[in-house]
């Protein structure tokens, strides 16, 4: 069991490179404009905590790792993989 990466949801998530996140991120995947970031995270600036997170997702901290991501977030993140 692990937290999903894109929402925190725990469960058994497949796993996905993170060079493909990145990928996908570039085709327009935003998981904020999606509805899947908690409103908690999303209450520190929708625009600001994008903007932090892409840059991360794609040449940063989260760039570095595989991700695991649930379900729920896969119908979203499926199309710009
Ligand atoms: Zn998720």
């Amino acid at each position: 069991m692990v937290n999903c990466d894109i929402c925190g949801h725990l469960g058994d998530h497949k796993v996905v490179l993170a060079k493909s996140i990145a990928q996908a991120v570039q085709k327009g995947f935003n998981p904020y404009s999606a509805g899947l970031i908690p409103d908690m995270l999303q209450s520190l600036g929708l625009g600001t905590a994008y903007d932090a997170w892409r840059v991360s997702a794609t040449e940063g901290h989260l760039s570095k790792a595989d991700w695991h991501i649930c379900e729920n977030c896969m119908l979203t993140l499926h199309p710009f993989l």
